[in-house]
């Protein structure tokens, strides 16, 4: 039996903690925050109208799969832990234009309303895309998202990738804009595909076109709601961590992780020394090696795009709007990615970000009945935004200026009534959450909320090793392989959990 310290109770830690104390180590998880989850938060609002419940970070969950096999393999099943709904629409995409579809699990079904919302052949194109991530996925499934990454691993993925019939589905030097120029002659189509970019917080000129899986993994394996809120995930996690005898520690920062060539203990903000034979990082890995553990090792810094999020009470159940809305706006979609990243000012150099004036508006409104009082509705609104930063970084924006935050969720609400949705009639209260927000409360270097961009054919194989060179040391979490988004930072701990072994 190993002495394992887990370091963040983001879900990349959490499912870490809960795979160890199973395979019978003695586990002892520290989080800096008084509450589990990390960015998989939730917030209450308060009003007249009774208690509303949102969710602040993710609201979408893909391949349920993963958490399943978590839960499954160390007591009882997610089914009989978490109430998992699936989703009979994914999202309902509304264009500038006024045309609008919804994308459905059912691929004839889904080609229909292709060809009845864009016209005859869009269903088709869009069935080149799930074609592609299909074989994508057949590439990357076991080598990419089934491993741990380590200075050992990296030559054996290459060579895997390197496969000409792989090498063909992954197409390394092609963007995922490329892709869309390619198969898809319908702008809207276009900016649909190039939109899952962000789902690994990255640009879609400068994105690899393997993010071309993620449609197909939402059309394969659905689109999910937990009752009550996705951030029930994070205690359902906590709980089943607790039941295995695993020690939670909460308002628990860690200020180092000692051990010159292999771990020995961590040591707490408050005095607290805990030995270790292992310790499992869930912080970011620039942070982990520029403060925690400081080795001539260095990962770039995060600098995925961040979120501007609105939680709205609204006191109408809204019943022509379904669970998720995308609201693409006017402008070419690139304009919105030189706002976040900032515009170039040379071959390599970017100028500071900018709240985006015309953005894509991702509305998450579910109806269920434990996250808003009856006759009313809980709306969260997300819109991509700019690092948080002080002093005007590239690709940053100071969104702790006074005044920013509000000023700019009233042009978003002024937007999206624009695009034909006028809540603010309706609103009875409303929170703002900017990168600076999130930064504070999870240590997300300026609110990235994926850890480092996915730009680039090398990317996969960049980010952060989940083995460190220190003996004992491994890295989970969003910014470390194989990326960012719930599923993908739960398989980063099941691959460290299987390195780790039983005790
Ligand atoms: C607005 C938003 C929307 C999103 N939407 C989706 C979505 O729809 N679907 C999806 O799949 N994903 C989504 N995501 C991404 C998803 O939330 C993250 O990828 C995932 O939750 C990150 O988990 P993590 O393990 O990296 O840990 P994090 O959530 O980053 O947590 C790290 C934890 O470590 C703690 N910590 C940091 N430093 C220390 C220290 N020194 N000592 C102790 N503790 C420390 C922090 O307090 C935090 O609790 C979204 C995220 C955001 C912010």
């Amino acid at each position: 039996m190993a002495r394992v310290v887990v370091v963040g109770a983001g879900v990349g830690g959490l499912v870490a903690a809960v795979r160890l104390a199973a395979q019978g180590h003695r586990v002892e998880l520290c989080e800096a925050a008084d509450r589990v989850g990390g960015k998989l938060g939730g917030q209450v609002l308060d009003t007249a109208d009774g208690r509303f419940r949102f969710d602040t970070g993710p609201t979408l969950l893909t391949l349920p799969q993963v958490f399943e096999d978590v839960f499954a393999g160390t007591g009882r099943p997610l089914s009989e832990t978490v109430d998992l709904r699936r989703l009979d629409i994914i999202a309902h995409y509304r264009f500038a234009d006024g045309t609008e579809v919804e994308t459905v699990s059912d691929q004839v079904e889904q080609r229909r309303r292709f060809d009845a919302s864009f016209g005859s052949g869009t269903g088709a194109a869009w069935q080149r895309v799930v074609d592609r991530g299909r074989d994508i996925w057949t590439a990357v499934e076991e080598p990419v998202f089934g491993r741990a990454l380590s200075g050992r691993s990296v030559l054996s993925l290459g060579r895997r990738l390197a496969r000409l019939q792989d090498l063909r589905a992954v197409a390394p030097h092609r963007t995922l804009h490329g892709l869309a120029a390619q198969l898809l002659p319908d702008r809207r189509q276009r900016w649909m595909l190039e939109r899952y970019a962000t789902y690994e917080g990255s640009d879609p000129r400068r994105a690899p076109a393997a993010l071309a899986v993620v449609p197909y993994l939402e059309h394969r394996f659905g689109a999910w709601h937990v009752g009550g809120g996705l951030h029930r995930l994070a205690d359902a996690l906590a709980d089943r961590f607790t039941e295995l005898g695993g020690t939670l520690r909460l308002g628990s920062r860690v200020r180092r992780i000692a051990g010159n060539g292999r771990v020995t203990h961590v040591e707490c903000d408050d005095g607290t020394r805990l030995p270790a034979d292992v310790v499992v990082s869930d912080v970011d890995a620039h942070a982990l090696y520029g403060e925690l553990h400081r080795t001539r090792r260095r990962v770039p810094p995060a600098d995925s795009l961040a979120g501007f999020v609105v939680l709205l009470a609204v006191r109408d159940p809204l019943p022509g709007l379904g669970h998720h809305t995308v609201f693409f706006g006017g402008h070419p979609y690139g304009d919105e990615f030189d706002a976040v990243f900032g515009e170039r000012t040379g071959p390599r150099r970017r100028g500071p970000g900018r709240p985006v004036p015309d953005p894509v508006v991702y509305l998450d409104a579910p109806r269920d009945p434990a996250l808003a009082p009856p006759g009313t509705r809980g709306v969260y609104l997300l819109v991509n935004a700019p690092r948080h930063g002080r002093d005007g970084g590239p690709g940053t924006v100071d969104w702790t200026r006074t005044g920013l935050a509000e000023r700019y969720a009233d042009q978003v609400l002024a937007l999206l009534a624009g695009r034909g949705l006028d809540l603010r009639p309706h609103v009875v209260a409303r929170a703002v959450r900017t990168p600076a927000d999130l930064e504070r409360e999870t240590g997300a270097p300026g609110g990235a909320i994926y850890g480092q961009v996915q730009h680039g054919p090398l990317a996969t194989v960049l980010r952060a090793h989940n083995r460190a060179r220190t003996r004992g040391l491994f890295l989970v979490g969003g910014s470390t392989h194989p990326g960012g988004g719930l599923p993908l930072v739960a398989l980063s701990a099941r691959a460290v959990a299987a390195e780790i072994g039983p005790a």
